[in-house]
């Protein structure tokens, strides 16, 4: 890397992001629309954000001739997809800016170095033990349970976990997922998740989004409602938190950090994703700049938006089991209907097939007051049925 100020990259300049899900699709849409060109590596033709790129690389993340064809024409890269093999972001590098970089998204990719990184630097975490052995199984101790086994790597929207109750149910637990390296987490009492979704840029300066509170359904996703209406304190406690964090990893481009806010009045940082997140989703519809826009910004050295949210938003995501009707047939869900509603703005993803637990896309509700936001969002609810 070159010292001095990084040079930025203004359009019509050609950017890459390798992962092709929604998330691409987005900042496809986003630098597209200041003018960059877009490449998308995927290996999956039917990849959301390929069908909409200048150009869709369908080759794996670390093919040797796709990355260097990147190297020759774009003029920097990011990720949109957290198991990017770190070598092939560190491949990249040695040819053109990649933000965030390589050390920080391999933090992010394991839970293990995640919770050791949120050790090393003075930030908040729940108890856990690392099960790499059998021995490992052994030495928990009682107060470990009830508790919650992940694997370290490759898990989203709650796959790859088991719930374990006691002391006797670890090892066959751990055997059920394949005996690959695990964290085991406390289960904590949750009085609320939040998020907050951030963008640092080359410099050092960064824009946060305020928190999102989020509710899971099935380990997944299921609303973001933001501002987050929890405590003042909380809130700035979530900030500085996120803030700290992005410093520690010497971050450049979009961050999400997932926090447990415990019955017992606890904050600790659940995990990161070095990306755009789902609970930054409602930005596009309720601020003044997007999660997207900013993730563009970022990359290229230009400046961050100063963030203003100009809504109050409940972000709803659509999964595949709304196109099947109870008996399991297909059916497509009724959009007309929840079109007609006030302040709904729907956002599909053009994803190939429908599969139950897959998001499909999501609709946000944005208002300026949470009676009616929330009077629209029961209303769509009951529409889609
Ligand atoms: P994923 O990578 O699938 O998002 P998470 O670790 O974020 O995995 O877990 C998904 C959800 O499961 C969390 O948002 C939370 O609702 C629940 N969960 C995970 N870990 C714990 C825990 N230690 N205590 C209580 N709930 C948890
Ligand atoms: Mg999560």
């Amino acid at each position: 890397d070159a010292k001095g100020k990084p040079q930025p990259i203004v359009p019509p300049a050609t950017l890459a992001v390798l992962g092709g899900g929604q998330l691409g699709r987005f900042f496809v849409r986003a630098a597209q629309e200041l003018g960059f060109r877009v490449w998308v590596l995927d290996p999956d033709p039917n990849a959301p954000a390929g069908r909409i790129a200048d150009r869709h690389l369908v080759a794996p993340y670390d093919d040797a001739d796709a990355l260097a064809e990147i190297a020759r024409h774009c003029a920097a890269a990011t990720t949109e997809f957290e198991n990017v093999p770190a070598e092939a972001l560190r491949a990249l590098a040695r040819a053109i800016p990649v933000r965030p970089g390589a050390d920080a998204v391999e933090v992010c990719q394991d839970r293990r170095k995640e919770k050791r990184f949120l050790a090393a630097n003075g930030l908040p975490y729940g108890p856990f033990w690392v099960i790499e052995s059998a021995d490992d199984c052994a030495a928990v101790p009682p107060s470990a349970y009830p508790a919650i086994l992940k694997t370290a790597r490759l898990g989203y929207d709650g796959k790859g976990q088991r719930s374990v109750q006691t002391s006797d149910a670890l090892l066959s637990a751990w055997e059920s997922l394949g005996r690959v390296p695990c964290v085991l987490e406390k289960r904590l009492g949750l009085a609320a998740e939040l998020s907050v979704v951030l963008a640092r840029g080359v410099d050092g300066t960064a824009e946060a989004f305020p928190p999102g509170e989020n509710v899971h359904r099935n380990g997944i996703l299921d609303t973001t409602t933001a501002p987050a209406s929890l405590p003042e304190a909380i809130r700035v406690h979530a900030l500085d938190v996120a803030l700290r964090l992005a410093a520690a990893l010497d971050y450049v481009g979009v961050l999400g950090v997932e926090f447990f806010y415990t019955d017992d009045g606890l904050l600790t940082v659940n995990e990161m994703a070095p990306r755009p997140h789902n609970s930054g989703h409602h930005t596009i519809d309720a601020c003044s700049v997007s999660q997207f826009e900013q993730q563009v910004r970022a990359l290229c050295a230009l400046p961050l938006a100063p963030v203003r949210t100009h809504s109050l938003a409940v972000m709803n995501n659509l999964l595949g089991d709304l196109w099947f009707a109870a008996d399991g047939t297909r059916r497509e869900p009724e959009w007309e209907r929840l079109l007609a509603l006030p302040g709904v703005a729907l956002h599909l993803y053009g994803k190939h097939e429908p599969r139950p637990g897959r998001k499909m896309g999501h609709f946000t509700v944005t208002g300026s007051s949470w009676e009616a936001v929330r009077q629209t969002v029961c209303a769509a609810r009951q529409q889609l049925g």
